[in-house]
């Protein structure tokens, strides 16, 4: 048997190189050294921003967002229970109320008609998370959003490249949230930033990273990154490009191999472009042999699953969001159908051939 490696802490050739030359320039490593201004500069190149603010995790980049957009005690936010807990927390952290909204039936985006069914006017702002990757109708929800005067806020901890309409996906986000841990396409080990294209919403995420510049006049709290992880990232960033194309020709060799007749790729939306962060499987096994008993066969074969560990339910089953339930048909189904395979830089060509060959000789 062969063991798929999960996707922790790929290494580039340069890492010390830029690690080291930080630590020797004399700069600093706080969050206020020029190297992270540096880093800031490069994210906003690469992701085509106008702003870009780096923070010490995906979860205070949540966190500086639903703070920007004046999210405040007793309002509400739509999200999808087919996010993670990563996503909704921040949202309990703000004292604010998550409402879920149902997936579309073939997508992992929020669906219009049940945003539109449960948004009130103690709605505040809508949090979508393009999960594992794949591009939701951000350019639809964008639209809603304006009409009914709320924030589109981007949960995109998975989506480092992904496009819609050749666009990265922050472009359709009056805020958007990366994480930069160390699963996550561009790692610095803990960190994250925030993309936006307003002025205003960049500066009261500045403020809220930094104690409120210790002014006094405004709250904030330290979710700074420090000069040591933006060095690294700022010389990963330059491979992640190369890294993507990879993703991308690695997922197209698994997916051409791919012939079980259960198994097929979840649905790239018309105009959009995956990162392959992982690639997502909606299986088709009914009740006997059930998803479950595919996903355990793949994982006791050394092949690991997101669903697996994100629990494979909807938020609302977990204790402390069960309050919070509301009933979404679509996303449980999509959860009870998908798995994820994993195609980051370390997965082979001879790991895709056994992953392949494991999916198509199932059940023997
Ligand atoms: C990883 C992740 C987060 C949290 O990022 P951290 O950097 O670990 O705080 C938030 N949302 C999603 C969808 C994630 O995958």
């Amino acid at each position: 048997m062969r063991i798929i490696l999960d996707k922790l802490g790929h290494r580039y050739s340069d890492d010390m190189d830029a690690a080291t030359a930080v630590v020797a320039s004399g700069e600093g490593l706080s969050g206020a050294s020029p190297e992270v201004g540096r880093y800031e500069q490069a994210l906003r190149r690469s992701f085509d921003a106008a702003n870009a603010i780096a923070v010490s995790s995906g979860g205070a980049a949540l966190s500086a967002a639903l703070h920007a957009t004046g999210v405040k005690p007793g309002d509400e936010v739509l999200v999808s229970p087919a996010s993670t807990l990563c996503t909704v927390l921040p949202i309990l952290n703000a004292g604010a109320t998550p409402v879920f909204v149902d997936t579309a039936p073939d997508h992992w985006g929020i669906d219009l008609v049940s945003a539109g069914e449960r948004i009130t006017a103690r709605t505040r702002a809508i949090l979508e998370t393009p999960m594992f990757g794949y591009p939701t109708p951000l350019d639809r929800l964008n639209t809603f959003a304006r009409q009914h005067g709320v924030r589109l806020i981007g949960d995109l901890a998975h989506a480092h490249g992904s496009m819609l309409h050749h666009r990265p996906l922050a472009a359709f986000c009056d805020i958007a949230c990366y994480s930069t841990h160390d699963r996550k396409p561009l790692s610095t080990g803990e960190g994250g930033f925030v993309l936006t294209p307003h002025e205003d919403l960049a500066e009261r995420v500045r403020a809220y990273t930094r104690f409120g510049h210790l002014t006094g006049s405004t709250f904030g709290l330290n979710y700074k990154l420090g000069g040591l992880p933006a060095a690294v990232g700022r010389s990963r960033l330059k491979h992640l490009s190369t890294q993507l194309a990879n993703r991308r020709s690695n997922a197209a060799r698994l997916l051409t191999a791919l012939k079980h007749p259960q198994v097929r790729e979840t649905v790239v939306l018309p105009g959009g472009t995956p990162n392959y962060y992982v690639v997502v499987l909606l299986l088709n096994f009914g009740a006997s042999p059930s998803n479950r008993a595919f996903i355990y066969h793949l994982t006791s074969r050394g092949i690991p699953s997101d669903v697996a560990r994100y629990g494979g339910r909807v938020l609302y089953e977990y204790p402390i969001l069960a309050p919070y339930r509301r009933p979404c048909p679509n996303a449980e189904s999509l959860l009870a159908a998908a798995t994820t395979l994993p195609i980051h830089p370390d997965v082979t060509r001879d790991d895709i051939d056994y992953m392949v060959d494991v999916i198509n000789r199932y059940p023997a």
